[in-house]
């Protein structure tokens, strides 16, 4: 572990604005190396299912991009044995009454918020993410524990539905576990991707074979343990860790349903292996997100919103909006605030709340990142804020950057960058926007900024999201846990929070007893007259308006 500490880099800096802006924040006098000791690591690598002599793979804290942690790998062996022993602890924990499995959650929450420090500090080590960014983690995850604790008996217990012949067939639609789920989750939100999503399928009577990404696995194993302390039966949660294209086709192989967080193009292979086996999956995944700025929204909130929907985990959230469409008459003041408001993020690695925004996780982000705003700028962009890597504070810092002049034929413009970086396009009617924001294959979320709160929820209608926030960036909808969550189009199939979120993880059975009689010849009847009986009873039930 390094003594390079992640504050060290902030303080550094803290006095030293640059000249356009984005001064560093202070970092709170901690570092990654203190906070995630290798006693730590070592503890939390232990939840790993991999046996024998396991190879270790290093990952890197991004604030500083020093040695964070040596991970044991799981082979695709590792990966059936785990399947093995979740489905083993998953027939005892199905047995139990909802409302026991539903005390777990509720006690987990209460943990989490307790001890939320703990893990804010592997979030930032893993991501290199503000810890403002880190705590909605713990907020989104507290909201889905609450709410599959509170509501989960209400969406699991038997329904009584109309019997084939009223009266003589009794009919209940029951949900049964799917057994073992198979979750694969990305690096960007690792506590709540990981676990948050887990909550419904554990309260549902099933178990979890999870593949994290390795560069945030330690928030998962901790979330794990935090889990067991609440109550849960540590086989019902094992975690493999290896390379993507391996390990994650190894657990779509064994898995009872699929679970998948990630990148569109991995999606579609989870989705066509998911298929071949004939169980089911949901996908979330990319997105190319629009906010739309109205003729008479409020523009200082409207700018304010435009900051935390850009730049909040770097920008590095699927929800998170590159494509900020305004209309023409507001668009010189809306921007004259957005950008002031931009070049005045403090850029910070410290653990501990003060900086507004942090680092790109990877090489790879701050790659793609320079890669579509260079391009852009060669091709005619012009930068409006940032448009800069700053190694000044760690190797993958890069600036809030807002482009003007985006065409088509700029990769900023269609992609998903995953990056700081925001394309202001100007509209005159709504028709057009609605068209604009419409235009990509993505469908996961969008903004709509406006004071008539009725116009706000009749654009919304016609735009193409899953999620659609009125007079907020993503937090609203996102936050919603008891409403469904997710994307259309290229953005994914099914969804999470809600009566979906819980019930893509359980089986509808429908159980129905005849009584008295069969529906069938009887009672001295032949096929003829039982037609004829079955026919006018069938004109009775429609005019008697039985569904
Ligand atoms: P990714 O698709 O590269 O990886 C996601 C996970 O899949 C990782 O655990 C990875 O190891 C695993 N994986 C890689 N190859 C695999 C394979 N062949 N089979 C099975 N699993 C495999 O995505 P990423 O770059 O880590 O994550 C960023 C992407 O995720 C972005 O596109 C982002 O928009 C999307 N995302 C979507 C949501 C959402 O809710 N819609 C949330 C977060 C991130």
């Amino acid at each position: 572990m390094s003594d390079l500490t992640a504050d060290a880099v902030a303080t550094e800096h803290s006095g030293a604005a640059p000249a356009d802006g984005n001064p560093a924040a202070p970092g709170g006098g901690r570092t990654v190396a203190t906070a995630v000791p290798r006693s730590l690591v070592e503890r939390l690598a232990g939840g790993v299912t991999a046996t024998g002599e396991p190879s270790l793979v290093e990952t890197v804290a991004p604030l500083t991009g020093e040695r964070l942690a040596g991970l044991p790998q799981s082979t695709p062996a590792d990966v059936e044995v785990a399947f093995q022993l979740a489905r083993r602890a998953q027939a005892a924990w199905a047995a139990l009454p909802v409302r026991r499995r539903a005390a777990v959650l509720l006690r987990f929450h209460d943990l989490l918020l307790k001890r939320q420090d703990e893990v804010l500090d592997l979030v930032q080590a893993e991501t290199g993410k503000a810890r403002l960014h880190a705590f909605e983690e713990v907020l989104a995850v507290a909201m889905a524990a609450r709410h599959y604790g509170r509501a989960a008996q209400g969406y699991l217990k038997d329904r009584r539905r109309g019997g084939a012949l009223p009266v003589l067939t009794h009919t209940v639609e029951a949900r049964r576990p799917k057994g073992v789920i198979g979750h694969i989750s990305p690096w960007n939100y690792p506590l709540e991707l990981c676990v948050g999503d887990l909550l419904p399928a554990f309260v549902a009577g099933n178990a979890v074979v999870n593949k994290p990404d390795t560069q945030t696995a330690l928030t998962g194993l901790w979330a794990r343990e935090l889990l067991i302390e609440a109550g849960l039966p540590a086989d019902l949660w094992q975690v493999v860790i290896g390379d993507g294209p391996v390990i994650g086709p190894a657990v779509v192989e064994h898995a009872d349903y699929v679970s998948f967080t990630g990148s569109t193009r991995t999606g579609r292979e989870v989705a066509q292996r998911a298929a071949a086996r004939l169980v089911g999956a949901s996908l979330e995944l990319g997105g190319k997100n629009a906010m739309l700025v109205l003729s008479d929204a409020d523009l200082e909130a409207a700018a304010a919103g435009a900051v935390r929907a850009c730049f909040s985990s770097a920008g590095q959230l699927c929800i998170s909006i590159e494509r900020l469409l305004v209309h023409r008459s507001v668009a010189d003041r809306f921007l004259e605030l957005f950008v002031a408001r931009t070049k005045a993020l403090r850029l910070g690695g410290g653990l501990a709340y003060g900086a507004d925004t942090g680092s790109l996780v990877s090489a790879r982000q701050l790659d793609t990142t320079t890669r579509h705003v260079d391009e852009a700028v060669k091709a005619g962009a012009v930068v409006l804020a940032g448009g800069r890597a700053r190694p000044d504070l760690g190797p993958y810092f890069y600036e809030p950057t807002v482009l003007d002049g985006v065409t088509p034929e700029m990769a900023v413009c269609g992609e998903e960058t995953f990056g700081p970086v925001v394309s202001v396009y100007r509209f005159d009617t709504e028709e057009e926007a609605v068209a604009a924001a419409n235009s990509t294959p993505y469908g996961l979320n969008s903004s709509v900024w406006t004071r008539d709160l009725r116009r706000g929820r009749a654009v919304a209608a016609r735009l193409r999201t899953g999620t659609v926030n009125v007079n907020e960036a993503y937090a609203a909808a996102y936050g919603s846990v008891a409403a469904p969550m997710g994307g259309m189009g290229d953005s994914g199939l099914g969804r999470r929070h809600g009566a979906d979120g819980i019930l893509r993880f359980t089986e509808a059975q429908t159980v129905s007893t005849q009584r008295l009689m069969p529906i069938a010849p009887s009672f001295g009847l032949d096929d003829k007259q039982f037609a004829a009986v079955m026919t006018g009873g069938l004109r009775a039930l429609k005019a008697l308006r039985f569904k």
